[in-house]
Order: C-alpha cells, then sequence, then structure tokens
C-alpha cells in the first residue's frame, strides 16, 4: 500500500453526497495531443454518447481556437499575419491570452506566450523535432521577434475594431499557448458539466486536473501529486482532495530529448536567453481554484528554478510544490500556500 506523505484538503470542503444511487461514470478521448478524462458522479442510466460529444465538441471548439498544430486556427492565422494586423480573439483564447499576459509580467518574462518560435527552434512545435541545437543567429533572430511587451492587447475599441478583445500582430511574432490551454481545458469541461447539472466530477487534460463535488460514496476526489521519475530515494506522496480544486504539473520528464551527449534537453525554454531551462528543477506543482492559472503558474515556476520560483509563489500566494534533483537526491520546496492546505 502507497502511503501520502501530505495529505491536502481545501478548508471549505463540505462532503454531501447529492444524488442517491449515484455511479461513478467514465469519458475520455483525444485532444491537444494528448488524453482528456472526464469522471462524474451521476444516476445510472445517462445519455453517455451525448455527453462524450458534448465535451468533445467543447475542446473541439479550443483546439479551433488555441492550437498552433492546426494550420487554420485562430492562433496559426495570427502567427503568419503581417506586422501591423489586428485580430479578433474569440471569448476562450481572450480569457487565456489575458491570463497569460498577467502571469508573463509577474514573472518578469520566465512565462512568455510569445515563445514561440523559440519552442520550434528547441524542436518542441509544430515544425518538429530537430537534431541540433539552433544555430545563435537564428536564435538572436528569434529572441528579437519575440517578447510579450511587443504585444499589444488593450486596442480602444473604434468603428474599424468593435467592443470585444483585439490583439495586435507586431510582426514575426508568433504565440504559443500550450503551457496554459490544458488548464483552460479543465476550466471549460468542469464548467460544462455543471451547467448540465454534473456538479460532482473529476476532470483531465493531459495531467491536468480539475475536481469539483464529491464521489458517489461522499469522499471528495483523491488524486496524487505526480512524483518526477528516476528520483532515489522515491519522495513520498502528496494526495489532495480536489474539491474545487485544480492542479497542474510542469516537469523536466514530461517532453524531452537527448542532446546527444548523455544529457536532455527539456520542453521548458527560458525566454530571457533563449535557452532550455537547466535551473535544477524537475518539477512544479500548482494547485489553484482555477486549472488555467494552476498550468500557467507551473510552467512559470519550473523556468524561475528553485529559489526565484519559490519566492514568487510566496509573493503570489500560490500552493506550490517544487522538487528540486541535488546530485544524486532531491529536495522539495513547498510554498506557504500549500503547507496550509496540509495542516
Ligand atoms: P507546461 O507543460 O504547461 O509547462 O507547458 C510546456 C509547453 O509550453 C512547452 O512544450 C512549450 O510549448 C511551451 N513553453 C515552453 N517554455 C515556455 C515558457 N517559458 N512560457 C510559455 N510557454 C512555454
Ligand atoms: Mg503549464
Amino acid at each position: 500500500m502507497n502511503l501520502a506523505a501530505r495529505v491536502l484538503i481545501p478548508l471549505a470542503i463540505a462532503p454531501t453526497p447529492r444524488c442517491l444511487g449515484a455511479v461513478v461514470h467514465t469519458l475520455g478521448g483525444l485532444t491537444m495531443g494528448t488524453r482528456w478524462q472526464v469522471r462524474l458522479s451521476g444516476p445510472a442510466r445517462l445519455a453517455l454518447p451525448t455527453l462524450q460529444a458534448g465535451l468533445q465538441s467543447a475542446l473541439d471548439g479550443l483546439v479551433a481556437q488555441m492550437s498552433p498544430w492546426e494550420p487554420d486556427s485562430h492562433i496559426s492565422r495570427f502567427n503568419s499575419a503581417p506586422a501591423g494586423s489586428w485580430h479578433a480573439l474569440p471569448e476562450d483564447f481572450a480569457t487565456v491570452m489575458q491570463a497569460a499576459l498577467q502571469v508573463a509580467r509577474a514573472s518578469g518574462g520566465a512565462f512568455d506566450p510569445s515563445a514561440g518560435e523559440l519552442v520550434n527552434l528547441w524542436g518542441f512545435g509544430p515544425p518538429g523535432p530537430v537534431a541540433q541545437p539552433p544555430a545563435r543567429g537564428a536564435l538572436a533572430d528569434a529572441l528579437a521577434r519575440s517578447g510579450w511587451q511587443r504585444l499589444q492587447a488593450d486596442a480602444p475599441a473604434g468603428p474599424a475594431r468593435p467592443g470585444g478583445a483585439w490583439l495586435h500582430q507586431p510582426g514575426g511574432c508568433t504565440l504559443d499557448l500550450s503551457a496554459i490551454a490544458k488548464g483552460h481545458a479543465v476550466d471549460v469541461l468542469s464548467r460544462h458539466l455543471s451547467r448540465l447539472g454534473f456538479d460532482d466530477h473529476l476532470v483531465e487534460v493531459g495531467g491536468e486536473l480539475r475536481g469539483a463535488g464529491v464521489k458517489p460514496d461522499g469522499q471528495p476526489w483523491w488524486v496524487d501529486l505526480q512524483v518526477p521519475p528516476g528520483l532515489t530515494p522515491r519522495p513520498g506522496l502528496t494526495r489532495v482532495a480536489l474539491h474545487g480544486l485544480s492542479v497542474a504539473t510542469s516537469g523536466d520528464y514530461l517532453r524531452w530529448r537527448d542532446d546527444g551527449r548523455g544529457g536532455r534537453v527539456s520542453h521548458t525554454i527560458d525566454p530571457r536567453t533563449g535557452q532550455p531551462a537547466t535551473n535544477g528543477l524537475t518539477s512544479v506543482s500548482v494547485l489553484h481554484r482555477d486549472g488555467l492559472w494552476a498550468d500557467a503558474w507551473s510552467t512559470a515556476l519550473m523556468v524561475l528554478g528553485p529559489e526565484a520560483g519559490l519566492a514568487l509563489a510566496e509573493r503570489e500566494g500560490l500552493a506550490a510544490l517544487l522538487v528540486e534533483r541535488r546530485g544524486s537526491g532531491w529536495l522539495e520546496h513547498a510554498s506557504s500556500g500549500l503547507k496550509a492546505l496540509a495542516e
């Protein structure tokens, strides 16, 4: 049996089953290059195919807005648009972009939604893997064309740009929202379920999770935070009651490639230098009410490293767990917000 070293429970937990005779249904599919899964508590007889189709269609809508892998998506059209053009953003894209810019500012650019060209150069974007590190000139070029400060999102409304959110393409700026879109997707699925009256559910998109309500037995949806592989001794489990709570994890083990010298190139890029982040962190988990924020902050802390990352977590009041490789061992850093959930 796996004993949890730490158990995290939100203060506002109220475990009352809402539906007598409820059972857990499981639905799932593919999205954003990964899997999604929903577990929901509801009556034994449910129109599951309809429910499944509704959830998949909500996810397809997000992909059509924010996937750079889809040539016709809003984000792809923005990325290839000429300098000086303005783009009306659909609602989800606008919500995600606004949060991305806020986290970019708060993290001093460690998180940057305009790092797409850098991500591509290191072989983690739509153009596919690369055999060599990018040439210095190409990196300098990409750095010059990226930078969240180049993005103008607060255009004054006018006859040419009626109300709603607009984004300005300053020229050659490539957006990548992969560090935040999956988190937003769990929020969207969770809200979709609540609107249909399914208040008790656990949603997962590619490892990012959001739980609401309770299971049929009145227990909250318990999940264990991901433990980075290959650490000795193996860190203890942190078990969380996802009751009106989301969790996102960024890790150097989740997507990487060989550097040809026995090391690894991580998919987490430091947009301030253009280089993959190498600060000793192997994983960061952030708990937040919204998946959107959990996802963005976990990537930001992963780029910042143990010290600056923990400092930002404290400044922002985040519940974060940072795991650092130390020689052959490891060290965990828990923010005050996380410790408070364990008390
Ligand atoms: P996550 O797993 O949420 O940390 O997101 C990692 C993904 O976000 C990468 O595969 C890149 O597509 C993108 N990315 C990498 N570095 C950054 C960064 N510093 N800021 C924003 N997005 C990034
Ligand atoms: Mg993230």
